[in-house]
């Protein structure tokens, strides 16, 4: 195992990318703070992992509220007794042109991608200076940390700010041996990318195979979808890797969409 006995609060954990991650993490022996808006399906995440042996809390947990972060976390460290690893994951997405977005939208977008991952940080931080242990935090950016697409204004500006904010915490925390990563993956089958689908075939008056392959996958190597485990791979490097050697860093996980 390579997580063993370490505290894991990862943000957005009810679906998708943030599932599989905790679900991962529980499996390399970490304590797992299953964190969502959806605080039921939270709830049922931490038990389909305590059903599998390992160890988990589900915790409702709005990222843009900065009290509610304060008081899962407060939970969490009750609960586990602090905090190692954070993954900073909970997102969303709105497409438009950027003339049809709505101020609301737009601040809506910064609000949990980027405003999140600073409340759950500033959170978290504290306890990991206090452990004498360290700590890793990982942001989920995306290819869209790099490159744009069209229609994604505000999420390319938040995924875009997210390394920055990486890059900050790596100088910060190194001294307290905390270090900030962010993954950056490609197109991920989840409710996320499913959604966009039919939206995107109707702003562009294509069919959704042609979304598909002519849009998402069309600049990887192989055609084929970023998976679940990919992603949770890294997810487990990140928070496993013994050294500030590793901080500071983006690494895309895209089928070589993106190559830097
Ligand atoms: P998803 O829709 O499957 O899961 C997102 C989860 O975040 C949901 O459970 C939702 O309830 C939760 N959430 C939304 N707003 C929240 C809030 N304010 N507070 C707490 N939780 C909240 O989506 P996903 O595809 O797993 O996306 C997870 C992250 O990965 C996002 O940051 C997304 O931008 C990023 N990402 C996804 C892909 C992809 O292709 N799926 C690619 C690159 C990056």
């Amino acid at each position: 195992m390579k997580l063993p006995d370490k505290v894991a609060i990862v943000t957005g954990a009810a679906s998708g990318l943030g599932k599989a991650i905790a679900v991962r993490y529980a499996r390399e022996g970490a304590k797992v703070a299953v964190a969502d808006l959806n605080g039921e399906a939270a709830d049922a995440v931490a038990a389909e992992i305590r059903a599998a042996g390992g160890q988990a809390l589900g915790v409702a947990m709005d990222v843009t509220s900065e009290e509610a972060v304060n008081a899962g976390v407060a939970a969490v460290v009750a609960a586990f007794g602090g905090v190692d690893i954070l993954v900073s994951n909970a997102g969303i997405q709105i497409v438009h042109p950027l003339e049809e977005f709505s101020y609301a939208e737009w601040k809506t977008m910064l609000a949990i991608h980027v405003d999140g991952a600073f409340l759950t940080t500033k959170a978290c931080l504290p306890h990991m200076y206090r452990s004498g242990r360290g700590g890793a935090i990982i942001y989920m950016g995306s290819v869209h940390s790099k490159l744009a697409s069209m229609l994604k204004a505000p999420y390319v500006t938040a995924k875009h700010g997210l390394i920055g904010l990486a890059r900050v915490i790596a100088k910060e925390g190194a001294a307290h041996g905390v270090r900030a990563n962010v993954i950056c993956p490609g197109f991920v089958r989840t409710p996320l990318v499913d959604k966009q689908i039919p939206e995107q075939a109707q702003e562009f008056g294509i069919s959704e195979e042609d979304v598909i392959r002519k849009i998402m996958l069309k600049d990887t190597v192989d055609g084929e979808f970023t998976t679940l485990d990919d992603v949770a791979e890294v997810a487990v490097l990140f928070a496993g890797f013994p050294s500030n050697a590793l901080t500071g860093q983006s690494l895309v996980v895209s089928h070589g969409w993106y190559m830097q």
